[in-house]
């Protein structure tokens, strides 16, 4: 058994294989993607002391990272199943969907989160035909087209600005009367000149021709009027969804199915902490989850040296 075993390898999930690892216990990382979202972003410019890196290669930081110590890596594996030690202080067991289990003292959960869909006819249809989720990804694939992007927070915004480099042009979509990304992006956003933005807007459905996206139909929210624009990409922006479904029934989740912690990183569960974006901790950021699994960490072994 392991003394920490850890689920999920994005930047929580490294961060505390890395801080276990260094006191010398078992510890063990299963993750369905090593590198987590940090593998579909480009451009990052906030992990403090480093001015500029790019996503794939700041994953493969954090795995040779993890490499320099003795941890196990047990990459795609996905995990479906915790059943808790019988009690206190006993073995836990997490289940994985190729049928293996593990079982071990502590358990810090740092499984992340995805992109919400915007569950509207056409999305399933379309998906990779045309709707998008990462501009990093595909963005290029929609170079000199007309795009919608659907959402007017910080990721939508930032995506906006990001396609209005490669595309035609770049329609905004927020359901609210108002932008919610930060200032400074809204700012940028209105220096250019391919981008429009409209609020009140509804999106109600992604329309095709059977094999591509061709267009969009939203609904004014102050008029009740639908109104169709013509594009042949959609990018949903439209916020993070906790990968915690694996777990929510086992333990305590918020209303969106963040795991609840306290400040120590622990769950409703002894001996089973959490980390990272899955979590109800705020502002989902690499070197905030880099900070949380470290602290998930070291609860831990403060756990096992109790226990
Ligand atoms: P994740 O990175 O989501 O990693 C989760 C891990 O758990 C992965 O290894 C995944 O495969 C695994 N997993 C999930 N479910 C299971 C399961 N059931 N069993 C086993 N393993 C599982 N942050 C910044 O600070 N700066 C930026 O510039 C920035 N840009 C971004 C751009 C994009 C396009 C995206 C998507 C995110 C960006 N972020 C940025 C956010 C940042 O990537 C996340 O906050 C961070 O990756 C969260 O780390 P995490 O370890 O909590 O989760």
């Amino acid at each position: 058994a392991y003394d920490v075993l850890v689920v999920g390898g994005g930047p929580a999930g490294a961060a505390a294989a890395i801080y276990a690892a260094r006191k010398g216990i078992r510890t063990g990382v299963a993750a369905e993607r090593f590198g987590g979202q940090v593998l579909d972003t480009m451009a990052i410019e906030n992990f403090i002391s480093v001015q500029e890196t790019e996503g794939p290669k700041l994953a493969r930081e954090l795995e040779e990272h993890v490499k320099q110590y003795d941890v196990d890596i047990m990459n795609l594996q996905r995990a479906e199943k915790l059943i808790p030690a019988a009690e206190q202080g006993g073995l836990h067991e997490v289940k994985f969907a190729n049928g293996a289990s593990l079982k071990t003292r502590s358990l810090i959960v740092s499984t992340g989160a995805r992109w919400r869909e915007l569950g509207v006819p056409g999305e399933q249809e379309y998906r990779n035909k045309g709707v998008a989720y990462c501009p990093h990804c595909d963005g290029p694939l929609f170079k000199g087209k007309r795009v919608a992007v659907v959402g007017g927070g910080n990721s939508g915004i930032e995506a906006a600005i990001d396609l209005a480099g490669l595309v035609a042009h770049v329609t905004v979509l927020e359901f609210a009367d108002t932008l919610k990304a930060d200032e400074v992006l809204q700012r940028k956003l209105r220096s250019l000149a391919n981008v429009d933005v409209i609020t009140s807007a509804q999106t109600t459905e992604v329309l095709g021709d059977g094999k591509k996206v061709n267009g969009l139909i939203y609904k004014d929210r102050v008029t009740d009027e639908s109104k169709t624009v013509d594009l042949e990409g959609v990018f949903v922006q439209i916020g993070l969804l906790p990968n915690s479904e694996w777990i929510k029934d086992t333990l305590e989740v918020s209303k969106f199915g963040e795991i609840e912690i306290d400040n120590r990183g622990q769950t409703s569960i002894s001996g089973v902490f959490a980390a990272g974006d899955v979590t109800t901790v705020p502002y989902k950021q690499i070197v905030i989850a880099m900070g949380e699994g470290s602290r998930a960490a070291l609860s831990a072994f403060d756990y096992l040296i109790r226990n």
